[in-house]
């Protein structure tokens, strides 16, 4: 960040609704608050949580960890008080900073947190009585001096974040990022998407997780400016395309979903915007499309995970796409992208095999470079599992094609396999989105005694829609093989989704399978 402070002083470097940031601004609150919590005891190598929204103040806590080699383990929000404690606890936390909104989730966390030496409260709402010491983020910060303390001397393996998988196999794992990964990470972001001192950044899908943090850093080096939305809400974010002339933006698939099909989508004015990237989840096509259509701007295919900083591939489609013929559109926009710089990736069969580009064969896309997690915090089988001879193991499964496009077709465990057929539940979903009546959709495979698993679909549909199962069910075997087509619809007015937003087929599964595995 010294450099956008020495280059761009006066220029705004964060906007929270009202509250405006210059890079010098933001410099000292790092500054100030990289003393407080080395005051603490916040020193290189040691952790602390946070549980906070998108406010200014995660990004602050992100930079005064780098300045200080300490480790930022973010918490997701929406996290029961017991399973935030897990967390805290093993990730050997040492203070926690917490945002007001989520009081309840902290006070009742620190009852079952014996590490934490102390929290730092942001937020409005009233403070709870707490056994450790408490203290006000503002209070702090004006207690310090504005100068940044001694840097540490940092290595690349050195230890930077720990971000919890959401636990769907088992208790949450710590991923470790390293000072290396993530600034590798950055830097072939920077290339890849071009970002620049042009743009300005709309950070929309929580800070907690990777899908939208890792831009706090690429888009600060280029002195591009950052705007934060505290909650998801897709009118707001388009509103705010518009009025903060956000050039560019990551976000989960299900958000996009709601915002083209938002009532005020065609009401702004989307002129500045000159990319928006999806990434985190697959996308249906059709979604793309709408897309596209409504922002009139490059859309960006992005894939990766947590354990990977987290983009492994990079798929830019320029916005003549609306004007090519549908089948080709729907052949680019099934690609899920190339190898990121840095990145080898293959796909290989269960024994470890190559599949050779072209050949159609469907196998788990394995991959290996600098953006890699050195493995899972304290749980060497679990690492051992994950890395093998210097592979990451992803669990997705892909095609590969001649020009190393990679398409995605479904993670291993929820491809569903029906009478003996392997059916992706995302080949399903993406035609249910053609469906003029489905607003969103989850594919499943439920127990079934004829089939083993049987195809299921729960659905909900746009306000006017109709919930015709039968209707539904012919649509989709008119456009695939009668066995992918769903045996059953439910139709729901929500689907459970994890904390970054994703769908959360596992919650959904869980329903049929209990007692059943
Ligand atoms: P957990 O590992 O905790 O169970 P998770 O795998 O959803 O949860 P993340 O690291 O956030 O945690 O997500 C990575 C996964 O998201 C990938 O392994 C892949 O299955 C999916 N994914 C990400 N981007 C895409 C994409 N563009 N297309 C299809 N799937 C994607
Ligand atoms: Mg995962």
């Amino acid at each position: 960040m010294s450099k956008a402070l020495d280059l761009w002083p006066d220029r705004k470097a964060i906007r929270q609704q009202e509250k405006t940031f210059t890079y010098r601004e933001f410099g000292e609150r790092v500054a100030r608050l990289a003393r407080a919590l080395l005051a603490k005891g916040v020193v290189q190598g040691k952790a602390i949580s946070i549980i906070a929204p998108n406010v200014h103040e995660f990004l602050e806590a992100y930079y005064a960890c780098a300045a200080l080699g300490a480790v930022l383990n973010p918490i997701n929000f929406r996290l029961s008080a017991r399973e935030a404690a897990f967390i805290i606890n093993d990730s050997e936390a040492v203070l926690l900073l917490a945002h007001t909104d989520f009081k309840d989730t902290v006070a009742g966390a620190l009852d079952d947190s014996p590490l934490i030496k102390g929290v730092v409260w942001m937020g409005q709402a009233k403070r709870p009585e707490l056994e450790v010491p408490a203290f006000d983020y503002e209070g702090l910060l004006a207690a310090e001096s504005p100068e940044m303390p001694p840097l540490p001397d940092l290595r690349s393996n050195d230890l930077a974040h720990l971000y919890y998988t959401s636990g769907t196999t088992g208790r949450p794992k710590g991923v470790m990022l390293t000072q290396g990964n993530v600034t590798f990470h950055a830097l072939a972001a920077i290339a890849e998407l071009k970002l620049a001192d042009r743009d300005t950044w709309i950070h929309v899908a929580p800070l907690f997780h990777l899908a939208d943090a890792w831009a706090t850093f690429a888009l600060t080096w280029v002195g591009g400016a950052h705007v934060l939305t505290p909650y998801f809400e897709p009118g707001l974010v388009l509103e705010a395309f518009d009025k903060e002339k956000i050039t560019i933006t990551n976000l989960i698939p299900t958000m996009l979903n709601l915002m083209v099909n938002h009532p005020k989508v065609g009401d702004y004015d989307y002129s500045s915007l000159r990319a928006i990237l999806s990434g985190g989840a697959p996308i249906a096509p059709e979604t793309v499309r709408r897309i596209v259509e409504a922002f009139g701007c490059d859309y960006i295919q992005t894939y990766g995970m947590t354990e990977t900083s987290p983009y492994l591939t990079v798929s830019i489609l320029k916005n003549h796409l609306k004007d090519l013929e549908p089948q080709k559109q729907l052949e680019i926009v099934s690609r899920t992208g190339r190898a990121f710089i840095g990145v080898e990736l293959k796909v290989v069969r269960p024994d470890g095999s190559a599949i050779a580009a072209d050949n159609q064969e469907v196998g788990e896309i394995i991959v290996k470079g600098p953006i890699v997690t050195p493995g899972y915090w304290n749980r060497p089988q679990a690492t051992e599992e994950a890395l093998r001879d210097g592979w990451l193991y992803t669990g997705d499964l892909a095609v590969i094609d001649r020009e190393g496009y990679v398409n995605i077709v479904d993670r291993a465990k929820d491809m569903i396999v029906t009478g003996g057929e392997n059916v992706y539940s995302t080949e399903v979903e993406y035609v249910l989105y053609e469906h003029p009546d489905v607003l969103e959709c989850a594919v499943i495979g439920v127990p079934d005694e004829t089939w083993g698993e049987a195809v299921k679909a729960v659905i909900v549909t746009r306000p006017d829609g109709k919930p015709d199962e039968n209707e539904i069910i012919e649509f989709v075997k008119q456009r695939l093989a009668r066995f992918k087509a769903p045996k059953s619809i439910d139709f729901v007015r929500e689907i459970p989704k994890t904390g970054s937003g994703k769908l959360y087929k596992k919650a959904l599964k869980d329903k049929y399978w209990q007692g059943k595995k």
